[in-house]
């Protein structure tokens, strides 16, 4: 059984410096209980902590990791870049190559802004969906994440649900205003809102794979009727593939699902574990953006050379070995159907989503389906199954509220691994 000694002396000095001990809240283990695991180093598909326990990591640090902790390829071309600074606030020819990759890599695109998060990336493509439609509104689905900018911290899935608060104090009543809120994949109750707010809608911004109150799928034909509606009604379509850019295929949800987006965001997988984010759109769009236009949008450390070489090694990897998408995808189905079998044994209620190479387990009797639904998941077995999974070596994601993200790094020994780890967890969960 694993020993947590060092991560609980280190979680304790942490909570005197740093609110909560961590530095982004689903790290604090809140909702599964218990000290968080404090991590020393990770290779592959394998988490040491500071106990020197090792685990199967199915976080992969929430996307970026998509190839395994440590690439070889990833690790030599920073180390490379470093010796030249580490920023210059000047411009540098490596923009350019991964603005161009990025650009060839996805569809319907033609220019990108590099900043340094998904947050910032979704709160700039809407002040550029509101510049370019000179609309105030825009529509946000319950259940999906957008970062942490006033203007999406209303019912706000992910951290903030896991802990119960849909709105944070500090977000003015005047911000919340002008964020309206649909239920994902009811496409009547986003009609009825946009019939309310006719003429004033800037924007409607989607997860078209929501991965931020577990992983939802998108229902058959929900995308293209945002499109007929966003086309009807002169409202910017805004996919925010922070989470699917780069996963789900070479071009995200885009190319994966075949619906076109106006504007789309990035994050995670685009920065290659370091801190980055994007957006992008045409051309017709994008000349709103400052200097050429008057949207502004800024950055003292946007485009850092090392942030940037390690997202372009990274995408580089992905853009020239394509398989990696379909290798990632057969794991995922295989882990599916392990799980599948012994969840089915326990007796459990359950549902299990699946796309690509993300994965939720949820512990209800409903389909899941938008935020509703994946709610009804939060209950006392998740705690349980995370904890029995954390004991055996499995590293899940500690809120029932996030997806699972595959490496291809994880080999299908530790599929297995996982699968029976999972059987034994149900049986404890039983006792
Ligand atoms: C993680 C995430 C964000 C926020 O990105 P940060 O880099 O954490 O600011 C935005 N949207 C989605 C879909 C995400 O999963």
């Amino acid at each position: 059984m694993h020993q947590y000694k060092r991560s609980s002396e280190l979680f304790d000095q942490a909570q005197k410096y740093i609110p909560g001990g961590v530095n982004s809240p689903v790290r604090a283990f809140k909702s599964v209980g218990g000290t968080p695991v404090f991590i020393k180093k990770a290779k592959g598909s394998i988490l040491t902590d500071e106990d020197d326990n090792e685990y199967i990591d199915y976080i992969s640090s929430w996307g970026p990791m998509i190839l395994g902790h440590a690439h070889p390829t990833v690790i030599k071309a920073i180390k490379d870049k470093v010796e030249d600074s580490t920023s210059f606030g000047a411009p540098t020819e490596l923009e350019i190559d991964i603005a161009k990759l990025i650009v060839d890599m996805v569809p319907n695109i033609d220019k990108v802004r590099m900043v340094n998060s998904g947050t910032e990336a979704c709160m700039s493509a809407i002040r550029v969906a509101r510049g370019y439609t000179g609309r105030n509104k825009f529509i946000k689905f319950e259940g999906c994440y957008h970062g942490h900018s006033d203007s999406f911290l209303i019912k706000a899935g992910s951290g903030a649900s896991t802990f119960g608060e849909p709105n944070s104090p500090g977000v003015t009543p005047g911000t919340a205003n002008d964020t309206l809120t649909a239920k994902y994949n009811d496409i009547e109750n986003v009609k009825q809102v946009v019939a309310d707010n006719k003429g004033e809608i800037a924007a409607i911004i989607i997860e078209a794979i929501a991965g931020n109150m577990g992983c939802v799928l998108p229902k058959k034909g929900f995308l293209e009727e945002l499109r007929q509606i966003c086309d009807e009604e002169g409202i910017l379509l805004i996919f925010d593939e922070v989470m699917s850019g780069f996963r789900l295929a070479k071009g995200g949800a885009q190319e994966y699902f075949g619906v076109k987006a106006d504007l789309v965001t990035f994050g995670k997988v685009i920065g290659g574990g370091m801190p980055v984010g994007a957006y992008a759109g045409p051309d017709e769009i994008m000349k709103v953006v400052s200097p050429v236009g008057p949207v502004y949008q800024a950055g003292t450390l946007s485009g850092n050379p090392i942030a940037m070489i390690a997202g372009y090694t990274l995408l580089s990897e992905l853009n020239e070995n394509p398989q990696h998408f379909t290798e990632l995808a057969d794991k995922c189905e295989y882990l599916h159907k392990g799980l599948d079998k012994v969840l089915a044994d326990s007796g459990f209620a359950y549902r299990i989503n699946r796309c690509g190479s993300m994965i939720s387990v949820f512990f209800t009797d409903v389909d899941v389906v938008d935020f509703d639904t994946a709610a009804t998941a939060n209950n006392e077995l998740f705690p349980k199954f995370f904890h029995e999974m954390l004991k055996r070596g499995i590293y899940l994601p500690p809120s029932s509220f996030e997806s699972y993200f595959l490496s291809n790094s994880l080999t299908y020994e530790m599929l297995d691994k996982t699968i029976q780890a999972a059987k034994e967890s149900l049986e404890a969960m039983k006792a």
